[in-house]
């Protein structure tokens, strides 16, 4: 289908997301006047060690009301974690809680939203997404397990990109990869529409000069802006279209494999591509019109050479040895649906090309 047929289609759109404040600075300057809107008194803050000592100007303002303070922030939000922190919540009477930091701190708060119904005020340091979405994934032992529930999504945002200003170049790198990821899974998802595609294109288009740009000059302050409006963007479409095969495979090699979240995505994402465009012709043009070139996944791998964030997935830790375990694995999902027209020598190709 292209994309003249697809605006033809029906389709029904809600765009729903946080209240967003963004600027230079308004993480300072805007807290207390968020808190007030929402009539809270008692926060629980949700930041690591790292995070408190680095922000003091951002959270200085609002010590008064915080009536506690969770740091143990991990990856994927294991089960322990979240129960600890919504036992602390409860006890103190908590009345909103606000999140400093990345994916995962946020992934922490919205777990105790999750049992608490608690608001979320979120300030987010890099450029993950996850501040804008009603999903949240909690972890036990090896299993990891997704979900979505309005409970999560933060209330407010304050989107300042001088909170992202420290992170080192390589994380600046992949962040913004993960979110180009969702911008790309966006329009081959279920939940896409005309709407959300515009949405994904704007965003991949931020994202890609803001790639580019940092990769040229870590201080460019232009640059982190374009990556941290895009991130929003991203995080929208992520929220509204979902996701498709390109999240399911990195799940599936995350977890089996223990792959670095944000890297595994930049290694899978143009051989991920160049199968869902066999598999949906048509739906990357937005992209296309947005990045240039004739082929998507030729445009994203381009894109990740030029800016010195291209690995294999050999170089995350992926030994040849796991390979056939890891086609084997994405086959059977294939089989099952979950990543439809996948057959055993197209995982087989795939992970050929991302290895
Ligand atoms: P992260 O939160 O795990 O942070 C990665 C590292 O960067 C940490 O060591 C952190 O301390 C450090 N860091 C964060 N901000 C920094 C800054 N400004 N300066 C210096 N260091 C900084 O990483 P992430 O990529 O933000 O989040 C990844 C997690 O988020 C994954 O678990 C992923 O599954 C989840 N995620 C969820 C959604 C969703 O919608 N639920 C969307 C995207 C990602």
């Amino acid at each position: 289908m292209n994309s003249d047929d697809a605006r033809m289609q029906r389709f029904t759109v809600s765009l729903r997301g946080p209240r967003t404040v963004y600027g230079q600075g308004v993480a300072a300057s805007e807290l207390s006047t968020e808190l007030n809107l929402l009539g809270a008194s008692r926060v629980v803050l949700f930041a690591s060690e790292r995070e408190r000592k680095a922000r003091e100007a951002v959270i200085e303002p609002i010590l008064g009301r915080t009536v506690g303070h969770v740091s143990n922030v991990r990856r994927h939000v294991p089960v322990a974690v979240a129960r600890e922190a919504t036992d602390l919540a409860r006890r103190l009477e908590a009345d909103c809680l606000v999140s400093l930091g990345g994916g995962s701190t946020v992934g922490t708060a919205k777990a105790v939203a999750l049992e608490t119904g608690l608001p979320i005020i979120a300030l987010p340091t890099t450029y993950a997404g996850s501040d804008f979405t009603p999903v949240y994934g909690l972890s036990d032992g090896g299993a990891k397990r997704t979900g979505r529930s309005d409970l999560v999504l933060p209330r407010t945002v304050l989107l300042d990109p001088t909170l992202t200003w420290t992170l080192p170049l390589d994380l600046t790198k992949y962040s913004a990869i993960n979110a180009l990821a969702h911008c790309v899974s966006g329009v081959f998802a279920d939940g896409r529409s005309p709407i959300t595609d515009l949405l994904a294109a704007e965003g991949a288009r931020l994202l890609a000069r803001g790639l580019r740009d940092v990769a040229d000059s870590a201080e460019d302050r232009a640059a982190q802006a374009c990556l941290t409006q895009g991130s929003y963007l991203a995080g929208t479409v992520l929220a509204h279209a979902g996701t498709s095969a390109h999240h399911t495979i990195c799940h599936i090699l995350g977890g089996a494999f223990d792959l670095p979240h944000a890297e595994t995505h930049a290694a899978v994402l143009p051989a991920a591509t160049a199968f869902l465009q066999e598999q949906q012709p048509g739906s990357a043009e937005p992209l296309m019109l947005a990045l240039g070139g004739p082929d998507l996944a030729a445009t994203l791998a381009g894109l990740f050479a030029e800016v010195g964030a291209a690995p294999r997935l050999r170089d995350l830790g992926l030994a040849h040895v796991d390979v056939q375990r890891a086609t084997e694995l994405l086959t059977d999902r294939g089989l099952h649906g979950d990543i439809p027209g996948l057959s055993e020598a197209r995982a087989s190709q795939l992970l050929a090309e991302a290895w």
